[in-house]
């Protein structure tokens, strides 16, 4: 499975950064059979977005940005989706036809990628796509909102329910507050009715962590003995995605017996980890990337039970570069949303 971005769109020419993406028009076409092709009214960015600018993915330009929208079918080439239908779309790309993809494990498919990253992505006014990665939008959404959900609520439902299998008698401490991950993390979490500690650099930041639901919220630096007495010997969970400049602090502040749970590394690829700590501590180290669709559809029944993503910015389609420096500058509490048509 593949996509195609058509009509105006954010596209990934050369690895400079922001400015690196610009606004070019494609050629529109009609969907090909199994495919939809669908009226993008909102995309949002994901730091993912921001690697790909910056060519720490390696990936040859030109590629349209971004793995999440949502939008209207303007014309369909399968029975599942008529033209007029408000969806959104499913950011794991998979061959849906594997033995593991029969077996609903889509993130073992040998073809598994992310819209936006190994095919082309929603930063765009019409994008075709797989049928059967195309799910009915939340009507309880905005476009905004539901384009802001799919890859982090998707991502953190994984790491903290099937990964981590965090439960409703428990405390995760959520590493750095402000991404979107973490803020899908900390909304999941108390969705599950666990008891949840945040970090973050930013008092502010800490202050929105807390307004969410984190119960205590500590600085980014040494965290470790006062997440401790806050949760009375240590964490159960511990939810990453910073790596090097965390984890010595992450692993102290588990419980015996403690999880941790990461999908990312955004301050570098390699950390060290005392292997004492890990094995008198009965610790797991748990990966996690990206989710199944029957994952996805778990977090589409959390959303229609009450949950909903927080937007930190809407930026047109044609500013894409501000809403990429945005991301890079670490300003954000929640999503970046690119509004592409109404
Ligand atoms: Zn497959």
């Amino acid at each position: 499975m593949t996509s195609l971005s058509q009509g105006r769109a954010a596209v990934f020419e050369e690895p400079t950064g922001p400015e690196g993406v610009r606004i070019r028009e494609r050629p529109t076409t009609e969907p090909q059979p199994g495919y939809v092709a669908i009226s993008i009214r909102a995309a949002s960015l994901n730091h993912l977005d921001l690697w790909l600018a910056k060519g720490a993915q390696r990936l040859p330009p030109p590629r349209v940005i971004a793995a999440d929208g949502a939008g209207v079918v303007k014309a369909s080439a399968d029975p599942r989706w008529k033209p007029g239908d408000e969806v959104v779309i499913f950011p794991t790309l998979c061959c849906w036809e594997c033995d593991w993809c029969r077996a609903g494990e889509n993130v073992r498919c040998e073809r598994f990628g992310v819209v936006g990253e190994h095919s082309d992505g929603t930063a765009c006014e019409l994008f075709h796509i797989d049928a059967r990665g195309v799910f009915a939008k939340p009507p309880s959404l905005t476009w905004e909102e539901a384009a802001a959900f799919p890859l982090t609520f998707l991502t953190a439902w994984r790491m903290l329910n099937t990964r981590a299998r965090l439960r409703a008698d428990e405390t995760v401490l959520v590493i750095g507050a402000g991404a979107g991950v973490s803020v899908a993390a900390i909304q999941i979490a108390r969705h599950m009715g666990a008891r949840v500690l945040a970090t973050s650099r930013s008092e502010e930041k800490r202050r929105r962590a807390r307004e969410l639901g984190a119960e205590a919220v500590f600085d980014s630096g040494e965290f470790s003995a006062d997440v401790k007495a806050a949760a009375r010997g240590g964490v159960d969970v511990v939810f990453e995605h910073v790596g090097p400049a965390t984890l010595r602090e992450s692993m102290r502040s588990l419980a015996i017996g403690g999880r941790i749970v990461t999908c990312g590394s955004t301050s570098g690829t390699k950390a060290e980890i005392s292997m004492p700590r890990l094995f008198f501590g009965q610790v797991s180290l748990l990966g996690s990337t990206m989710g199944n669709a029957g994952e996805f559809e778990s977090v589409l029944k959390a959303i229609d039970r009450g949950m909903r993503p927080v937007i930190d910015s809407v930026y047109p389609l044609n500013e894409v570069e501000s809403a990429l420096q945005r991301l890079d500058d670490a300003e954000q509490f929640g999503k970046v949303v690119l509004s592409v048509s109404s």
